[in-house]
């Protein structure tokens, strides 16, 4: 547990208690997403010895500060703090409603783009750095077997991303790098840190993606939130009318139980 460092909640206890469901969600999670060493990851258990991407060819512009290989999940606010995370946009239809409640609740957000959508929604990419939100790499092609790919592969998928966001949001360049469904290599997250790009997890899945409802999404943030601060959405890849209307409720809920809102660590 060492190695999830600086987390400091105390939801796996609670999680617990929370029946077998709960239970076996956040177990999966936690065994895909928080820690890769289960995949030869090494680097990601052992702690944080910096990006040792050694030899990344030049990050673009002016360069980013290299940030932590390791997994973020804490959140920037401590440990009363809650990362909303927005993930595959932009879209034209969900992205503006979206930032339309997070704007009724003054709440930042981190969105995980997909590079293409980015390059074909620029104002979108704008609008949501103009709010205050924080850019993630989310790759070109959401290739959720990306982890079993080649080096090269992972390199264009992540780098030409990182390019388009970058471009369609006027120089802004994105702060994280999430891997679609998790499939993070030490070979990903060590270019993705040296891009700047901190390697980005989560610890709740809303899964709003399936549809279930918005009653069932908002039930299994409330459910899960112990589990750890960092929350997924979707604001694309169909009818997110569901995601909406939840976080609609959540966000409310989540300050009314001391919650305050803020970004992943870097
Ligand atoms: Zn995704």
């Amino acid at each position: 547990m060492a190695r999830h460092n600086g987390r400091g909640w105390h939801g796996r206890v609670l999680a617990a208690a929370l029946g077998v469901t709960a239970v076996a969600t956040a177990a999966s999670v936690w065994t895909a997403q928080a820690d890769p060493s289960g995949g030869g990851d090494a680097a990601g258990a052992a702690g944080r010895p910096a990006a040792s991407a050694a030899g990344t060819p030049g990050a673009q512009g002016g360069g980013a500060a290299k940030v932590a290989v390791t997994i973020a999940h804490a959140s920037d606010r401590g440990e009363r703090g809650v990362n909303i995370t927005i993930d595959d946009g932009p879209d034209p239809t969900w992205t503006p409603q979206v930032l339309q409640v997070l704007r009724e609740y003054g709440v930042k957000a981190t969105f995980c783009m997909v590079g293409p959508q980015a390059k074909a929604h620029p104002d979108l990419v704008k609008a949501v750095v103009a709010a205050g939100h924080r850019l993630c790499d989310h790759t070109v092609s959401h290739d959720t077997a990306m982890d079993h790919k080649s080096e090269a592969y992972q390199s264009q998928q992540i780098l030409d991303a990182e390019g388009m966001i970058t471009e369609a949001s006027g120089g802004v360049r994105p702060m994280y790098y999430r891997a679609p469904g998790g499939a993070f290599t030490p070979y990903s997250r060590s270019l993705a840190a040296s891009h700047g790009m901190r390697p980005l997890g989560w610890n709740v899945d809303s899964k709003d993606f399936e549809r279930p409802g918005a009653a069932a999404i908002v039930a299994t943030v409330k459910q899960e939130i112990a589990n750890g601060p960092t929350v997924l959405f979707h604001d694309a890849g169909g009818d997110r009318s569901q995601t909406v209307a939840a976080l609609r409720e959540v966000l409310p809920w989540l300050k009314q139980q001391g919650y305050s809102f803020g970004f992943p660590v870097r």
